[in-house]
């Protein structure tokens, strides 16, 4: 059972009780809304899984709840993004479902950034509807509401007005409106017949008829024309409080900058109520989400990771439970560093605690929440050994899958893993992240003929450590026999039994003989786990490369 101040199960207590008390005997529903204008990011999956989180949870209680995700694919496109061609300027203004595809595969622009963000959807066991704003808009949808709108126009100018009086610059500026038009105010911005662009400006609406009339900036005069056979939208401000009260809405959580005082969300609550006799939904405000090291080396694509970038080197609960571990106020951090290996240790260790009965109920309910949704677990890797180990033999072998199997059987020498995909999907995870997140200067690059200076200089006592390392090593060749023999070495030179305590010398030279052997086999004073580094390598390479 979670605790009462966890925040999951007291919004869902809240969306419960709000569907009922709004819309008795119906489904509850919480949105989630996306413009698919560029690649979706890891800080707009927030965006997705504060709800999703909640509707999982009210189904985890045995309610339905639904969860839409409303695609902003009607809204104009407003720039190129970065990395894209200037060849696209020219469907600036027009919906971005009307802008080529860049790729050729799919249907439009719109179309190509949803893709990848379905597909990671699918794989984070989220389950949401679609609604592509589009189909809503062109469909007819929503002509009754845009029909109100227009004749309400002065009372939206009249609480907008008391919003812009309020604050000079609008903290939550309107993607829609880039620029305020000239002349009376209108909440409708049409595409252009001609042109289909929303460089329009609408020059009179008849209350009764229904007709509108407007000019384009490039030459167009149109009208009078019925408004619903004209192609357009609703300007944001207004557009968001109407789709509350036609998907009647009850929980929509949004970022902190759609939440400040003026912002969309105060605005929207305001004409939601008065206009469309709607209510507004359960609100609150989520932080943001960052990433440290996520600058891919192998990949020349800027720009910010999106959550296929996450799948690609965490398990997909993993994902789950860093955006389930933290409240919405407080922010994010997805480590694509060095970090990820702290992380993932991190999860291990909450999965042995709950595996074990010793995880606290606040820490139970988070990781049920990560382990997949209402439905059922996700897949795990049914051997999970630990992501630094992974790391450092797919460092070792670059790649080699006949090598990886090899070392992981020695690695599990008591119940040897024999298949690799038993340690899938984390293998795959930690192969990934070492091809794209770490410094060639990092990699480990075995050596390929032994190192005639520095065995020519070895001192006597150096010397008679490698004979007790390559002497030694056969006896036990697995990870905690070569760990023992390694550390042990320094101790049996100084007449030590091998299980001796370490003192501070024992330890100083222990470190002078780590850093003799990192020098012999890979050229460099640090890397990955000696015995690791072992049993890659193989009995013949370390006694030829150890000049043995
Ligand atoms: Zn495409
Ligand atoms: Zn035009």
């Amino acid at each position: 059972m979670a605790p009462a101040d966890d925040w999951v199960v007291r919004t869902a207590g809240l969306v419960r009780a709000e569907g009922e008390r709004r819309n008795p005997g119906e489904t509850p529903t919480c949105a989630s809304g996306i413009s698919p204008s560029g690649p979706v990011h890891l800080g707009n999956l927030r965006e997705l899984m504060v709800p999703h989180l909640v509707a999982d949870e009210v189904r985890r209680e045995g309610a339905p709840c639904r969860h839409i995700l409303s695609w902003d694919d009607y809204d104009r496109f407003r720039r190129v993004p970065a990395g894209f061609g200037e060849e696209f300027a020219e469907y600036v203004g027009r919906p971005l479902s009307s802008v080529p595809d860049p790729c050729g595969e799919h249907e439009s622009w719109a179309e190509h950034f949803k893709e990848p963000l379905r597909e990671s959807l699918d794989r984070l066991g989220v389950q949401v509807t679609e609604i592509s704003q589009t189909e809503m808009y062109t469909g007819g949808a929503y002509t009754a509401q845009i029909v109100t709108a227009m004749r309400r126009r002065a009372d939206i100018d009249a609480v907008l007005g008391r919003y812009r009086t309020r604050r000079a610059a609008d903290p939550d500026p309107d993607p829609d409106d880039d620029e305020p038009r000239p002349g009376a105010y209108y909440p409708f911005r049409p595409y252009c017949a001609a042109c289909g662009r929303d460089d329009t400006t609408v020059t009179g609406f008849d209350d009764e008829t229904t007709e509108i009339t407007y000019t384009c900036a490039c030459g167009v005069r149109e009208g009078p024309t019925p408004i619903a056979h004209v192609a357009g939208k609703l300007v944001w401000k207004v557009d968001w409080p109407m789709r509350w009260a036609y998907e009647q809405v009850t929980f929509e959580p949004a970022g902190v900058d759609h939440s400040t005082p003026g912002s969309s969300f105060t605005v929207g609550a305001e004409l939601v109520s008065e206009i469309f006799g709607g209510e507004a939904p359960l609100h609150f405000a989520y932080s943001f989400v960052g990433t440290t090291g996520s600058a891919k080396m192998s990949s020349s694509r800027g720009g910010a990771p999106t959550p296929a970038d996450a799948l690609e080197i965490l398990e997909a609960p993993l994902v789950r439970w860093l955006y389930a571990r933290r409240r919405p106020e407080q922010s994010i951090t997805l480590a694509f560093d060095a970090e990820v290996g702290r992380v993932y240790d991190e999860w291990d260790a909450l999965t042995r605690r709950v595996a074990e009965g010793n995880a606290d109920p606040a820490a139970q309910a988070i990781f049920a929440r990560a382990s997949g949704p209402a439905e059922g677990p996700l897949p795990v890797t049914p051997r999970p050994l630990p992501f630094r180990t992974l790391a450092s033999v797919a460092d070792i072998t670059a790649g080699d899958q006949a090598q990886i199997l090899r070392i992981v059987r020695d690695l599990t020498a008591d119940d040897p893993v024999d298949d690799l995909d038993e340690v899938r999907p984390r293998l795959d995870c930690a192969q990934a992240w070492v091809a794209g997140y770490v410094a060639p200067e990092d990699r480990t690059q075995v050596r390929e003929h032994p190192d005639p200076v520095r065995l020519a200089a070895l001192t006597d006592e150096e010397r008679g450590a490698l004979k007790l390392l390559i002497d030694g090593m056969a006896a036990d060749w697995s990870l905690d026999g070569l760990t023992t023999l390694l550390y042990g070495v320094p101790k049996l030179q100084r007449g030590l039994p091998i299980s001796a305590p370490p003192t501070p010398e024992l330890k100083a030279a222990q470190r002078e003989w780590f850093i003799l052997l990192y020098q012999l086999l890979i050229a460099k004073d640090t890397g990955p786990r000696l015995p690791t580094l072992l049993l890659a390598l193989g009995q013949d390479r370390v006694r030829f490369l150890l000049g043995g």
